[in-house]
């Protein structure tokens, strides 16, 4: 993401081919000049790789080589494709398709399904976890919610490593996964889970894949159409390329070799879903006249940011390891990584959203912040957190912008008010391009003040804003631009799917921030347990979760601010450490001498930025102990119970059952999933435990300080043994 301004919404295209090359260093001149046979390059984060690939296109057809229809470039996420064809029509090379395997897989299923299978494609299912549901039910199988998460991942993983539901026993052992369940069991509901696909005629996203594939394989004259059209491939984060989106290369390629892979073997983190670095670091094996090149001069991070990321690489281990480059920042010094230490998560989020709101006193634009997290549920706390300090953000990728149904009536009411012009009565008065924009999307809800809190409506303010400023930097760049112009740059841009910068902090996964930048990065939740997750278990998995990490240090340009909590809520067990991937790289390693310290609700929050310096571990803080046999916890649900699963539980059934139909009623008047507003795990805890009054309540894990506010006293009213007083109608959107 850059930065919003003029020149970079708007720079001016290269004058010529060989003006796309100024630019690029010498190796990744290389990489854009060899337009023939295959290419692979192999470089660390921030090494230039994506912009080496979009200059190669971009020079191949601007220099006449390339015809920009015959080039597919897939990369890993809508939003990178977004990002990517916005690049190339920067560069003067419109008109190239850049895409997910998926989109393109689904765009040419749609395409040939009448020829290839007759009638239409059937429906894409939306919510796969519902289906294995519906199969679980089927098969008289209880799963929670975890189990049924974890249940879905297997069958996904199984489709995209081609695995059959008789072969998955087998396979999952040979791969070494910890089945979440009996590995019969779960080939019994993948089978399952398949038949009621085929029942209600609807496929799903590895479908997709798999079925495209499988057309490609059997019907050669469709191969060959599509292969008339697409000669030249170019793909992004080839380290985390699975097997199915390999075959399907492979089909798309066939005898040819107009290939072009970038990746990063440090960088793979899908390896949970089947993608292996395999087909990147064997590229030369299968290709022996590839052209390999090696990127190290890092343009993106400062040398603190890099020497972190060195620091996390040089204790990685595995293949993806053996093949690391150690990365030499090109940039001016900046400040040294601030590590801080919360007491619990709101406070830390807190003090992320308290560093932002001076970050963006000082001058820095919100658009170049990130909040990184583990896991998506961590989001709703720094959500809340950036709500209740008035900070605008951004949750959803920019790739689907022109998508939002706030953004189509926009473009609509901009269109209209373009074709009547001066009849316009609402434009009368106005003359100047970006206040004839505001004038128009006023009436579609914009504001000059963002709306209090967060939520729905939040985000389509956020929209109808991010168009606002782009009328603003299309104006300052073009002078003279009329609506009408303006209307023909979104039309084109829809087209393009280039968003405009939507300018908030953004929240996001490690997963979702792969390939994308920020100048301050906000790394979360660093702690054991999250980083690495729990049940990330064995070498393998904790190596992934390394290189998530990594991915998430080489995400910043400037600043990075990494935090973790001690205790999930307030009031909760302090017995959470810094994750152990900061061993050594932390100035608090280094034992009892200097621990970060601890910014509590009334405390003093100070970050580290001394030097790293190598420590033996932090002592083990007292582990949670079941309440019923004393042992050990270790799973995070069983923590939330303050029991074993199947130790006995106390539970008043009477009582869960009258939260979960309270819990129903909250969700739908808040249009939240139920587990938003209680787990059934807290529920269960609540039930277990009657608490009395709110402090009881509150140390129950996942009651936090926000939830007992709000929910606190209809709870205890339903512990007490009374209907919950309905508090006033209260709007959702500022929760
Ligand atoms: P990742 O592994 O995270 O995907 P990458 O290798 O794809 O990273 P890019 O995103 O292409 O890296 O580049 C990182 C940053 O460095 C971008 O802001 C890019 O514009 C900048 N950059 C790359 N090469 C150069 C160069 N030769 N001169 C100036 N800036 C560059
Ligand atoms: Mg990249």
């Amino acid at each position: 993401m850059t930065a919003a301004t003029h020149s970079t919404l708007f720079p001016r295209v290269p004058d010529s081919a060989d003006a796309v090359l100024e630019g690029l260093d010498p190796e990744q001149r290389e990489v854009a000049t060899a337009l023939r046979g295959p290419v692979c390059v192999l470089a660390g984060a921030g090494t230039g790789k994506t912009r080496a690939i979009t200059h190669r296109i971009a020079y191949g057809v601007r220099a006449g080589i390339l015809q920009p229809s015959s080039v597919l470039a897939v990369t890993f996420t809508n939003r990178a494709a977004g990002e990517m064809r916005g690049r190339l029509r920067q560069l003067g090379a419109a008109g190239v398709q850049a895409r997910t395997f998926h989109s393109a897989a689904l765009r040419q299923l749609q395409y040939f399904w009448p020829k290839a299978v007759g009638g239409s494609m059937p429906r894409l299912v939306d919510r796969k976890i519902q289906l294995v549901a519906d199969a679980a039910a089927a098969c008289r199988i209880r799963l929670d919610r975890g189990e049924l998460r974890d249940v879905t991942a297997e069958i996904e993983w199984s489709k995209v490593t081609q695995t059959v539901p008789a072969d998955y026993a087998p396979a999952a052992a040979k791969a070494g996964r910890e089945s979440p369940r009996d590995p019969a069991e779960i080939a019994q509901l993948y089978s399952v889970y398949e038949d009621l696909k085929r029942d209600r005629s609807v496929i799903d996203f590895e479908d997709v894949l798999l079925l495209t594939v499988a057309v490609l394989q059997d019907r050669h004259d469709i191969a060959e159409q599509v292969r008339s059209q697409y000669q030249h491939f170019v793909v992004d984060e080839y380290q985390d390329v699975s097997p199915l989106q390999q075959r399907l290369l492979e089909l798309w390629l066939g005898e040819r070799d107009s290939l072009c892979v970038v990746g990063d073997a440090s960088q793979t983190i899908y390896s949970f879903t089947g993608a292996t670095p395999d087909h990147l670091l064997d590229f030369r094996t299968r290709h022996p006249g590839a052209t390999v090149v090696k990127l190290v001069r890092d343009y993106r991070s400062t040398p603190q940011v890099v020497h972190l990321a060195n620091g996390l690489l040089a204790q990685a281990r595995g293949r993806a390891a053996d093949h690391r480059l150690e990365l030499i920042s090109q940039r001016e010094p900046g400040p040294e990584p601030a590590y801080t230490e919360y007491t619990d998560e709101p406070v830390e989020a807190e003090g992320a959203a308290r560093r932002i709101r001076e970050l963006m006193e000082s001058g820095v634009p919100a658009s170049e912040i990130a909040i990184l997290f583990r896991t998506n549920a961590q989001s709703e706390t720094y959500e809340q957190a950036l709500a209740d300090a008035g900070i605008p953000y951004q949750l959803r990728g920019a790739e689907r912008f022109f998508d939002r149904p706030e953004v189509r009536k926009a473009s609509v009411a901009l269109r209209g008010a373009a074709r009547f012009g001066g009849n316009d009565s609402l434009l009368d008065d106005v003359v100047d391009l970006p206040s004839q924009v505001r004038a128009v999307l006023s009436g579609e809800g914009w504001t000059a003040q963002p709306p209090a809190g967060s939520g729905a409506v939040r985000e389509r303010w956020e929209s109808l804003a991010a168009l606002v400023n782009l009328a603003r930097d299309f104006a300052a760049a073009r002078a003279g631009a009329t609506l009408g112009d303006l209307v023909a740059e979104l039309d084109e841009r829809a087209n393009a799917q280039h968003a405009p910068t939507v300018q908030g902090v953004t929240l996001a996964s490690l997963h979702s921030a792969k390939g994308l930048e920020w100048d301050v990065v906000f790394l979360v939740g660093v702690a054991e347990g999250m980083m690495p997750i729990t049940y990330a278990k064995t070498d393998e998995q904790i190596e992934e979760e390394r290189r998530l990490l990594y991915v998430g240090v080489t995400r910043a340009r400037e600043r990075l601010y990494v935090s973790w909590s001690l205790s999930r809520s307030p009031g909760g067990r302090p017995n959470r450490r810094p994750s152990r991937f900061l061993d050594g790289l932390r100035p608090g390693s280094t034992g009892t001498a200097g621990r970060a310290a601890v910014a509590g609700a009334g405390g003093v929050e100070r970050g580290f930025t001394s030097a790293p310096a190598a420590a033996p571990r932090r002592k083990q803080r007292t582990p949670a102990r079941c309440r019923v046999c004393g042992r050990t916890l270790t799973d995070a649900g069983e923590m939330k119970l303050m029991r074993c699963e199947d130790c006995p539980s106390d539970m008043d059934e009477g009582l869960y059952e009258r939260l979960r139909e309270w819990r129903a009623v909250q969700a739908e008047r808040s249009g939240q999933p139920a587990f938003c507003v209680f787990t059934d795990k807290t529920l269960m805890a609540i039930a277990e435990s009657v608490p009395d009054d709110e402090r009881e309540l509150a140390r129950i894990p996942g009651v936090g300080m926000r939830k007992l506010n709000r929910y606190g006293t209809e709870v205890l009213a339903l512990c007490a043994g009374r209907e919950p007083v309905e508090e006033a109608e209260e709007e959702d959107e500022d929760d």
